[in-house]
């Protein structure tokens, strides 16, 4: 079971994840992010270090702080568990007022961030120990791990993971922080922003659970953005496939490569409301359910390449020289279409583009287009499914549509947009796709 930010963001929320996590005697690996806004907050302290604003940094630790001593007043009434809950307070403030005195690097960001998953899961602990819950606080550190390419050690977390249970034969409820984790380095790192649920659908696969459930502040992946469109549903069943591309594609209820480890080991996932208990949610597992559109998610920040050289006309070999400058800059490309005389693909990170720039230019003109879209469109057996395609393309004939990719699955079919029409974009298909 994985909480996420908003569900342990208050004391009275934590009552309610207490509450969930004891409705049945099952054992039960209970994975939690930081308190909400927490880790926005140790981003932004971070900022203002590498920019040397001390000043800054400091101002922010403190609002943190006094954040956390009222959060922990609110949360345990019993002196001692109180002085008990103070103390972590105090230990992981010493450390941030520690850091303004030192010089920032990578490796202190790492550090830093890690502060908000320690914390949680402390502050939870103590306040089931007033409760009487009986459990066993797992540190994420000890198992978690990535490796060179900072991807997670599969093997390796399974055995660590497993050896850390067996010591607590009989323990029914494990407490463990989202988002944390080692890498080869042995220095503390992280899975990436929402990366909790990442750690969760790990852990879900290393002990072959019998459900991996994200518990969160919606009741389960709707259609649409809740946060762009005002009309948007609960979707009832997705595949693991449809629920990746949708991850990756922006849907932000999901982190973007957390359903892989769970579709490995074939563990169903459940996306759950911690304010809606009741609600049905949605289910994720091998199966589709249903064929048909079943939802739409938006990527931004896209930048789409245009390779164009006459060479490449009947040419051999030239697709695979263009892939390579991205393999060598570790840059990867969510879409692709081709021509007879150009290529275009489109890329979510501007970190090489000079380099893969500079590179792709002795194969022809490089033209670059910042600040784009791509639209998702997922469901099963969309190519099958009738007029999908005319719908889609009716309800936005207004919007300039830069590249199509339909085709590379049965469940897919991507729209590559300027920015700026995202908005409009995501509307018009709610009405035209869903009737909504
Ligand atoms: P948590 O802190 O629990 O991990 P997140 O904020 O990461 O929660 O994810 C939940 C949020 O994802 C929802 O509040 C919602 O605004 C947003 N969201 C974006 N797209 C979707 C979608 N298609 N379905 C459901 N929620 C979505
Ligand atoms: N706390 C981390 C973040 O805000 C991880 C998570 O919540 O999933 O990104
Ligand atoms: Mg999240």
């Amino acid at each position: 079971m994985k909480f996420g930010g908003t569900s342990v963001g208050k004391p009275q929320r934590m009552h309610q994840v207490s509450q969930l996590i004891t409705k049945d005697n099952d054992s039960k690996i209970v994975v939690l992010s930081a308190l909400s806004g927490t880790t926005n907050s140790l981003v932004e302290i971070s900022t203002h270090l590498s920019h040397g604003d001390k000043n800054a940094a400091k101002q922010t630790i403190d609002k943190l702080e006094a954040h956390y001593r009222d959060f922990v007043l609110e949360l345990v009434k019993s002196e001692t568990l109180r002085a008990k809950g103070n103390a972590v307070v105090s230990e992981h403030f010493e450390f941030l007022n520690i850091i303004l005195r030192i010089s920032f690097s990578d490796a202190l960001y790492k550090d830093i961030l890690a502060q908000g998953e320690l914390m949680s899961t402390k502050l939870f602990s103590l306040y089931l120990e007033e409760l009487g819950i009986d459990h066993v606080l797992l540190p994420a550190l000890e198992f978690m791990s990535i490796d060179v390419n900072e991807e997670p050690q599969i093997g390796s977390i399974k055995v660590k993971l497993t050896q850390q249970l067996k010591q607590h034969k009989g323990k029914k409820i494990f407490i463990t922080q989202g988002y944390i984790c080692r890498n080869v380095r042995g220095e503390v790192d992280n899975l990436k922003r929402g990366g909790s649920d990442y750690t969760a659908s790990l852990i879900a696969a290393a002990i072959n659970a019998s459900v991996c459930e994200i518990w969160t502040d919606i009741d389960g992946m709707h259609n649409n953005d809740p946060r762009i469109v005002n009309k948007t549903v609960a979707i009832e069943q997705l595949s693991f496939e449809e629920a990746a591309e949708l991850a990756y594609f922006g849907a932000k209820i999901l982190h973007p490569t957390c359903i892989w480890p769970a579709q490995q080991q074939n563990v169903p996932v459940k996306l759950l409301n911690t304010m809606q208990p009741d609600a049905a949610g949605t289910v994720i597992t091998q199966e589709a359910g249903s064929v048909g559109v079943k939802a739409v998610a938006a990527k931004d920040g896209i930048i789409a390449i245009k390779i164009k050289s006459s060479r490449m006309l009947l040419a051999y070999g030239f697709l695979r020289k263009v892939f390579e400058v991205f393999e060598k800059y570790k840059t990867s490309i969510d879409m692709v279409t081709t021509s007879e005389v150009a290529v275009s693909v489109t890329i979510d990170n501007d970190v090489f583009l000079k380099e893969i720039t500079r590179e792709l230019e002795p194969f022809g003109t490089v033209e670059i287009d910042r600040n784009q879209t791509i639209i998702s469109i997922v469901g099963n057996e969309i190519a099958e499914t009738p007029d999908v395609l005319k719908k889609l393309f009716e309800s936005i004939h207004e919007i300039p549509v830069r590249m199509v990719s339909y085709g590379g699955s049965h469940h897919n079919v991507s729209l590559l947009i300027p920015g700026d029409q995202k908005i409009k974009t995501l509307q018009l298909l709610n009405s035209g796709l869903f009737g909504l």
